[in-house]
This record gives C-alpha cells, structure tokens and sequence, in this order.
C-alpha cells in the first residue's frame, strides 16, 4: 500500500511524529493509502525551508520563475493520464472529468501565471516639477495555502502558481481527504528542478497541520478555500495578527431561469451546474429558480436531462458522476434527504443512496472478468432533484455539496433576485434569459463574486475571483487580484 510522504525543502519525508491517516477510495470504500498526519513539528521545519528559500527565491529574474511554471505545467500536462487516474481513485469523480477539466486547469494555472509575469506593469505617476511615483510589488514572503477536497490539484495549483509566480515561497496544507494528486505534484517539482524551499507540502489534518500554519509568526499571509465554518474559524484565530487573508468559502447558487430562457440549452446548463463533480463544486447551481410560466416545461426537460446521467465506476468512460468523497459527507447529504421530506419536499428524480445505485451499472472489463464487486462499498448517491421546498427551508439555505438539487418556480424579476440573495452565502448564480438587459440588469442585482449569464463555470483567469457575505473576503485571479495579494505594493518618490 502507498505511503504519502511530505515534501520539505526539496525532499520528500516521513512526518516527524511517525504518525499517518488513512486514505480512502471513496468508490469501493477501502483504504489504499497512507497520508502523514503532520503536526506543528513538521509545519515548524516547512516554515524554516520556505523562509530560508525567499530571499534568493522573490529576488530570480521573473523570466526564470515564469521559466520553472511552465516547466512544472509541461510536466503535468505529460502526465495526465496518470493525474487524471490519481484524482479520481482519491476524490471519487470519473475520470473522465479529471481529464477534461481538473488536470487541464491545473495546467493552465501555471501557463496563465507564467505568461502574466511577461506583462507585469508597474504603475508611474507624477507630480510635475517636483518628483516621479512608482509602484513597486514586493512579495509578501512565505505563503500558508490551504486548500479543500472537492477540486484537489486545480485548487491547489490556484494558489501554489500565483504565489511562487510573483516571488513568494510556501507551505501547501492540502486536504487529508485528497491528498494524492499534490503527492504528485512534489514528484513534478522535484524533477524540474524548483529550487529547493520554494513550495512545501505538509500533509494533515486541519487541526494538527492546519492551525499551526495559520497561526505561524514566520507566515504573513493565509490563502484558505474550504468551508464556512473552518474560513470563520480561521479568520477568529488570525485577527489578532497582521496576516493578509484570502477566504474563498461555501456557497448556496441559484441558477436562475427565464421565461424567455432558451429552455433547452437552459436545462442542459442547469444539470451540468447542479451535478458536475457529484454536485461537489462550490459554484454549483444547487437552487434552480424557474419562472412559473415555464415551471412545467423547464422541469420536463430537466428531469430528462438528469436521468441521462450515469453513476457508476469513475474509471468507466460512460460515469457521468461518481461517488461521494468520504463516509463522513455521504452520512451528511444523506441526512439532508430525509431533512427535505421532513420539510414538505416531494423528491421527483433520484433518492436513492448506497451499493444498489450502482447495480448492474457498467463495469471496467477486467472486474467483471475477475467477477469483482469492488464498487459495494463506495459512497454512491444518485442524482436528486427536489421540488415543492419554500425558499426558506434548511435545503434551500444551507449548503448540502452533494447531487441533491432543488427547483422552485418565482413569478417576476424581484423575486428571482430575493431568493437568489436570500441566503447567509454570496458566490456564484447564473441566469439564463435572451433578453440581455434583464440578464444584465439581474446579474448586476445579485449579491455574489462570479455572475454568468446562459452559461456556468466558464472560467477566464484574468477575472476575479471570491465570495461575499459568508463566502469569502478578498479576491484572486488575473494579474491584479492576485499580485495585489501575493505581494504588498510600495510607492517610490523620487525627486526631480
Ligand atoms: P474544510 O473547511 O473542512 O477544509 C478545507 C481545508 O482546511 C482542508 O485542508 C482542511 O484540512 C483544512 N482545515 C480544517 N480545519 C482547519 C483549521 N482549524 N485550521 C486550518 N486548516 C483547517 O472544507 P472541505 O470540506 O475540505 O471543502 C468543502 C468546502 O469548501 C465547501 O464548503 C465548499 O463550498 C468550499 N469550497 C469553496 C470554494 C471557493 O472557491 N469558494 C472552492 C471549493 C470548495
């Protein structure tokens, strides 16, 4: 059985302790690896690599440092079938999306951060006759980048490029939960040959790998992506220091649909935002607000759409979703099914959870000849759709991250945008009109960091990128957001 093993000023380590965390394959169910369970020690010898590495590291020529992403990209991009097969064993998602979307995007954050190191202006301004201005962006030093279970390496890599891009150096704390893929990672580092201490992998639990990161005098800046309560928890701990945070966090998004919609197109999006990754993305469309006219119509189409999805073994090429990332957040979607019978819910399609969803669903060909039942005791749920929930109901407020969507009908534009704003979260929505001054007019209304209208999840890397309300403070992306972030600016005056 593998053993994960830290990466630390360029070598890969056992965690100092000896001590290590089950890894989990969340379609059979089995452990299959082993991931240490650091503690403040490691984090203590991470911190001192990543601290010793900034000099020499903020201070290389830009063209080498845009030189080093693009190597690492090419590496990855070499690799990736062996990535994309490595994220869904660990994550649970077919493999299928591993290789179109996480992988590639993984890629792309170290091309797109490369080539923005080619256009990184400063600003000048003057005061005439008397002296000249210029900005200066001056990296912030050793970086604390957490990151979550859902998009392991395309979460990771969000951070880990802009950080080292810009002349910071870190100390990466990626999930317990998933942490092959950033093992893999250390692989393609150590073969490009990144200098050593630039980027470091301490692998653990939040608690005991975590929180000592967070709270490091030596780490003046916290990039953190997962939850609510862990971001809150985070920014309670760091408010007496001055630490520069980014807390990308929940989401509940409405995906909201237009009488003059182009209904089908509108369905096929809103299927795609309500399941894609087993509807584990923090963008995902889990509301869908359908406009009463077309409330039948729209939902027909929906359903039809929904029931051509196929759950199954994430290694089948015909998996559309896989299975659910752990036992612990199986038991906690399943729990919302019953909360939303409870509630007065009527569940129209899916609702059924555990080995039988994948009965008789398509093997690989080398278990059925073997005569395997491997998938029994993976964590499977079946794409759920819900209606008849009123808008304040627990399910349609609180963030269930699993393949359980609901539809509720609203009657005018007002409503719509009630609704959508109606929850404590403030990510993401998508609207679906062809009339594009509605759609401006409501994308404007809504009260989130990403707006996309008749589409979703289209991502551009020179846009912005974060929450409001309780889904984060502070934005990433492009060469501003997160330049400014990564580095602290300075102004030069120089007198004539
Ligand atoms: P989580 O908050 O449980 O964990 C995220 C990371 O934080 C993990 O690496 C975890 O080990 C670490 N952590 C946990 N406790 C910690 C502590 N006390 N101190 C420091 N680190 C700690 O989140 P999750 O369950 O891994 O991910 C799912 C959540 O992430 C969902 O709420 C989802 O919406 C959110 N998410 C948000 C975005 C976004 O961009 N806004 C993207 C993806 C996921």
């Amino acid at each position: 059985m593998s053993r994960i093993l830290n990466f630390i000023d360029g070598e890969l380590r056992p965690p100092v302790d000896g001590k290590y965390l089950d890894n989990v394959e969340p379609a059979t169910g089995k452990v299959y690896s082993h991931c240490p369970d650091s503690s403040s020690a490691d984090v203590e010898l991470a911190v001192a690599a990543a601290a010793a590495a900034f000099p020499s590291w903020s201070t290389t020529p830009r063209t080498v440092r845009a030189s080093f992403l693009t190597r690492i990209a090419d590496s990855i991009e070499s690799r990736l079938a062996e990535f994309a097969l490595a994220e869904s064993t660990d994550q649970g998602k077919p493999v299928s999306l591993a290789t179109a979307v996480d992988i590639p995007r993984a890629v792309a954050n170290f091309r797109y951060f490369a080539g923005r190191l080619a256009y990184d202006e400063d600003k000048v301004s003057r005061i005439d006759g008397v002296a000249w201005t210029y900005t200066h962006h001056q990296p912030v030093g050793v970086a604390g980048l957490i990151s979550p279970w859902n998009l392991p390496l395309y979460l990771l890599t969000w951070k880990i490029a802009p950080a080292i891009a810009y002349g910071c150096t870190c100390v990466c704390k990626p999930s317990e939960v998933t942490p092959m893929t950033a093992f893999l990672l250390a692989d393609v580092l150590i073969k490009v040959g990144l200098p050593k201490g630039v980027v470091n992998i301490v692998f653990g639990t939040g608690p005991g790998a975590g929180e000592p990161l967070v709270l490091h005098p030596n780490v003046p800046l916290i990039s953190f992506t997962g939850s609510t309560t862990i971001g809150t928890r985070i920014s309670a701990l760091t408010s007496p220091f001055p630490k520069k945070l980014s807390l990308e966090l929940g989401g509940k998004n409405a995906t909201i649909v237009f009488a003059d919609a182009d209904l089908p197109r509108a369905a096929e999006g809103a299927v795609r935002a309500a399941f894609a990754n087993q509807g584990e993305v923090c963008l995902c469309g889990s509301r869908v607000l359908v406009q009463s006219e077309v409330y039948d119509a729209f939902l027909a189409l929906f359903l039809t759409h929904t029931r051509a999805l196929t759950v199954g073994d994430p290694r089948h090429p015909s998996t559309t979703t896989g299975a659910l990332v752990s036992r612990a957040h199986y038991d906690k979607v399943v729990s919302y099914l019953a909360l939303a019978v409870q509630e007065g819910g009527k569940v129209v399609h899916g609702g059924r959870y555990g080995a039988e969803v994948v009965k008789g669903r398509p093997v690989m060909v080398e278990q059925r000849e073997k005569g395997e039942r491997r998938l029994e005791g993976g964590f499977w749920m079946e794409p759920t759709v819900v209606v008849g929930l009123g808008e304040v109901a627990r399910c349609n407020q609180e963030e269930i991250f699993g393949p359980v969507v609901t539809i509720l009908p609203f009657r005018t534009e007002e409503d719509a945008l009630r609704i959508a704003n109606g929850t404590k979260y403030g990510l993401s929505a998508s609207v679906w009109s062809e009339d594009l001054r509605r759609a401006h007019r409501v994308a404007e209304g809504i009260r989130g960091g990403y707006v996309w209208v008749n589409c979703w999840m289209v991502r551009d890397l020179n846009a912005p990128f974060g929450g409001t309300k309780a889904s984060g403070i502070g934005r990433e992306g492009g060469a501003e957001w997160s330049r400014e972030f990564y580095c602290d600016t300075k102004a030069i005056c120089v007198a004539y």
